[in-house]
């Protein structure tokens, strides 16, 4: 991994423009001898691999399986174990809120305490979604502030939900106000840090509020908050690498993520085609794009290895419209893997390809992870795909004299 200060004296802008193609998910495992890849007609990704440099990328370091988060933040170049992104955050990105500096999140539960407050179902009865949303419209209508900080509740699924504290000074140094057990007392948070004291004060105001508030919502009449925080200060890619970057992503967490580090997150439509489409409209006005295809990732997710070998063809159907636009630099890879046989992300290294005018093709025949894996780039971590693309886009000079 390139230091920062490094990276900002070598990066400059120029006119060439980079593409990278993230297909969620994409690295998969054999079933009857073939990995989803090998068992998908994918012509025009093997016609572009053979033009290629190709390799295999891990998302994270050996053997991590990685979130959806930290496996982004390093295909953008961030390394991942220094900028650690939050689960109240990742849930806030994940229903499309914009955070700033000034926002504490926390995922919460709503939950049934009797009268001594100790915990007797943490899901209180797994609540509808539509009561949540009632119940949530009421808690913020009972309580829209605390000690001058915001207060804002987000209904998620069942008994679930996303809180926002939004004010100067709030801290994120605080141990989980969630026992995570049935029959223990339901204690509230506490700071793990001088500075956070206060912000331990406010969230617990909050919580004796809400339990007030909610009396009359049995099974719901307490709430539970955990993975509290607030997004990372991260440097944007512009002021990192001298990027003028966009993303054209349908799921709102890659939205979120994107915005992070300082995409612009354009308007787009819900199918490849319509994701392709904004990016023709849209070449001009910037030198950078992530454009990601979740399908493959859902299908992997689901057990469902027929669905993703489709979700890959029809991938390979539409990467002509993305050629035609003639980017300096092309990538496609994957953010980690999702194999079917596994139904859940897994630590595999994933294939990547890389294309320019600069670059000695490996001519492998296919885009799969044992093809790839006898291209050039060998195996290494997604966090260094940007300075390869960088250097292809002839955007990195010279280091040392
Ligand atoms: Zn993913």
């Amino acid at each position: 991994m390139i230091p920062d200060n490094i990276f900002r004296s070598l990066a400059i802008q120029t006119e060439s423009k980079l593409i990278l193609i993230v297909m969620d998910g994409i690295g998969g495992l054999p079933v009857r001898g073939k990995t989803e890849l090998e068992a998908a007609k994918t012509p025009n990704l093997d016609r572009l691999a053979y033009q290629s440099i190709c390799g295999l990328i891990d998302p994270i370091s050996y053997g991590i399986t990685p979130g959806s988060g930290p496996s982004h933040l390093a295909l953008f170049g961030y390394d991942p174990f220094r900028f650690e992104i939050g689960r109240g955050v990742m849930e806030a990105l994940g229903i499309g809120l914009k955070l700033t500096e000034e926002d504490l999140t926390a995922r919460g539960n709503f939950a049934t305490i009797d009268e001594n407050e100790i915990i007797v179902d943490r899901r209180a009865g797994r609540i509808s979604t539509e009561k949540n949303q009632e119940i949530c419209q009421f808690l913020q209508n009972e309580i829209r502030e605390v000690d001058g900080i915001r207060v804002s509740i987000y209904p998620g699924k069942e008994h679930r939900f996303v809180i926002v504290f939004q004010g100067e000074g709030l801290k994120d140094n605080l141990i989980d106000a969630d026992p995570q057990k049935d029959g223990k007392k339901a204690k509230g948070t506490e700071s793990l840090t001088a500075e956070a004291q206060r912000t331990a004060e406010i969230v617990n105001a909050y919580l004796k509020k809400a339990t007030e508030a909610l009396k009359l919502f049995h099974p719901a009449n307490t709430i539970l908050l955990r993975g509290f925080s607030k997004i990372p200060n991260i440097p944007s890619m512009f002021e990192r690498f001298k990027l003028k970057p966009a993303a054209i992503a349908t799921y709102p967490m890659y939205r979120g993520l994107a915005r992070l580090v300082g995409m612009d997150v354009l308007e787009t439509g819900e199918t490849l085609r319509d994701e392709v489409e904004t990016l023709k409209n849209n070449f001009n006005r910037y030198d950078f794009f992530y454009i990601h295809f979740k399908k493959t990732d859902s299908a992997g997710e689901d057990g469902d290895f027929k669905k993703k070998v489709k979700a890959i063809e029809e991938i390979d159907r539409i990467l002509p419209s993305i050629l035609k636009l003639k980017p300096d630099v092309l990538v496609v890879t994957g953010d980690h893997s999702t194999p079917a046989v596994l139904k859940s992300h897994s630590w595999h290294p994933n294939p990547i390809l890389l294309h320019s005018k600069y670059i000695r093709p490996d001519r492998i025949r296919r885009f799969t992870e044992r093809q790839c894996q006898k291209g050039q780039l060998g195996r290494f971590p997604a966090v260094e795909i940007i300075p390869l693309m960088l250097a292809n886009g002839l955007k990195l000079k010279k280091f040392g004299a």
